[in-house]
């Protein structure tokens, strides 16, 4: 893998294992979001899908992901140029915008732990699914996600 293979290669012609390197292992993109149906906009809460580690923010079933959860989307470049419900903090995102990553991106740092030394990842703030009633949801925005999606 060429050092700084983001910067100068387009998301299409990254090959799998630096599509991967590419995920900076925040594990926002697997919190639960609510639409407000009269504005459309669209709410991170802190409930998190059932299959994902908390600790590691991983996902604990990545190839069955899609099969399991029928809302889980595979992130793709066509993806991460149009949806705006991935965090503007996401890699994949920052990079289909031409913007660099951050320097607590582990490609940056050389440390996968740098994600979450920065409060960047969700370690720590949320909760899973299988703890919170959907009519619940409301209840449980993620107030600690300085941003909107
Ligand atoms: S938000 Fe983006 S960078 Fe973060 S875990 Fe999800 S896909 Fe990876
Ligand atoms: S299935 Fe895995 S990748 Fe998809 S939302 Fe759940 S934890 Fe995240």
């Amino acid at each position: 893998m060429s050092a700084r293979f983001w910067e100068d290669t387009p998301l299409e012609a990254l090959d799998a294992e630096q599509w991967e390197a590419l995920c900076d292992g925040c594990g926002r993109c697997c919190l639960l979001k609510i639409e407000d149906e009269d504005s459309g906009r669209l709410f991170y809460t802190d409930v998190v899908c059932e299959y994902l580690d908390s600790d590691r923010c991983r996902c604990t079933r990545y190839l069955d992901r899609c099969l399991l959860v029928p809302d889980c989307i595979k992130v793709t470049p066509e993806v991460a140029r149009t949806q705006r419900w991935l965090p503007n903090t996401c890699a994949y995102r920052l990079v289909a915008e031409g913007k660099p990553l951050p320097d607590w991106h582990p490609l940056v740092s050389g440390d996968p732990a740098s994600v979450h030394r920065a409060d960047i990842s969700v370690r720590d703030k949320v909760i899973s699914e299988s703890y919170v009633h959907p009519d619940e949801l409301p209840e449980h925005l993620a107030h600690w996600l300085d941003e909107k999606p």
